[in-house]
């Protein structure tokens, strides 16, 4: 397991539509491992593939209650909608206020291959779109209502 570069704002990578996965195979294990290494090093909760220069559509998130790994995932339902606080790891030390669902249902792959179901609602919700975004080539900053000022993250 390794730690990975992750690629910053303004780096073309960020802003590209990834490709599904195909090959659920000892490659990709190594890729989700690595991410995993990644996120908790940067103290993130959701890392996408394309953040690790990537171009595949996947991305890991843990909002406090355990792992999961998302292949090729899909948005199957928005529900309502809530205004809070967002960043990214590709964007340090910038934040905004974005406009998301406030309860999501994503249908993904496993590592196996195998779908499966999860619903967000609050910080999970956010986390599913804002990952799910980035696999579109989008950053929270789309979506954000109004970018904070540094006096107000104090
Ligand atoms: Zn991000």
């Amino acid at each position: 397991m390794a730690i990975r570069n992750i690629v910053k704002e303004g780096d073309d990578t960020l802003a590209k539509v990834c490709r599904p996965v195909t090959e659920f195979n000892e490659r990709l294990w190594v890729l989700l491992d690595d991410m995993k290494d990644t996120l908790i090093k940067s103290e993130g909760v959701g890392l996408a593939a394309p953040q690790v220069g990537i171009l595949r559509r996947l991305f890991i998130m843990d909002v406090g209650d355990g792992l999961v790994e998302a292949i090729n995932p899909e948005i199957v339902l928005a529900e309502g909608e809530q205004r809070e606080v967002e960043g990214c790891l590709s964007c340090p030390g910038e934040y905004g206020i974005t406009s998301r669902p406030q309860k999501v249902r994503m249908k993904a792959q496993d590592r196996y291959g195998t779908w499966f179901y999860v619903t967000g609602e609050d910080l999970k919700a956010r986390c599913i779109c804002h990952e799910s975004d980035h696999l579109d080539g989008v950053l929270f900053k789309k979506r954000a209502i109004r970018m904070l000022d540094p006096s107000e993250l104090a």
